[in-house]
């Protein structure tokens, strides 16, 4: 193989029919039921019964108290970039038709840190601390999660529901300071 690849002038590498085929994801039995929710478009991830925190990625023990009692829970997959980079270059040819690949590290809200790409927004949008959706994208076999803007409709859901927080905690207060007097 090695040799007949050596025997072909350079040129022809470049041609279609050389091009790799995309890069995905192989599960392991560990990670299986991740895989398993993407293709369901559902985002699983373990939490751990004994000290209820959670783990990501999938592992067989929990990093806070090695537990080996931990259970898919399904979460929203929204989150917020926690840090992101333009790849402007593509870094193997199996990547060569993505166009501009944000990288990003999104902090799930419960906690995680996963490694995604940003789709459907201009890299010069991006900021760190933005909200975001996940995206299910199907690879061959395998469905992928990567992320999206929020929706602005999610987006402002989500401040009404932090005003009404606000406002809630802040007639507790008042009830608290007409006891105090
Ligand atoms: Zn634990």
């Amino acid at each position: 193989m090695a040799a007949s690849l050596a025997n072909k002038p350079l040129s022809s590498c470049r041609e279609a029919d050389m091009r790799p085929a995309p890069i995905v994801p192989v599960a392991t039995p560990t990670s299986q039921p991740f895989w398993d929710a993407l293709a369901e478009r559902r985002v699983e991830i373990q939490r751990c019964d004994d000290c209820s925190s959670w783990v990501f990625y999938p592992r067989v023990r929990c990093a806070g108290c090695l537990s080996s009692a931990l259970t898919w829970t399904e979460v929203s997959g929204e989150g917020t970039v926690y840090t992101f980079t333009v790849a402007r270059q593509p870094t193997t040819l199996a990547f060569a038709d993505v166009v501009i690949p944000i990288i990003a590290v999104v902090e799930l809200d419960e906690g995680p840190r996963l490694t995604t790409s940003l789709e459907s927004v201009d890299p010069a949008d991006v900021r760190v601390g933005m909200r975001v959706q996940p995206v299910f994208v199907d690879a061959g076999d395998m469905t992928l999660l990567r992320h999206q803007p929020m929706s602005e409709r999610r987006r402002l859901r989500e401040v009404h529901a932090a005003v009404d927080m606000e406002m809630d905690s802040g007639d507790e207060a008042c009830l608290i300071g007409v006891q105090e007097q």
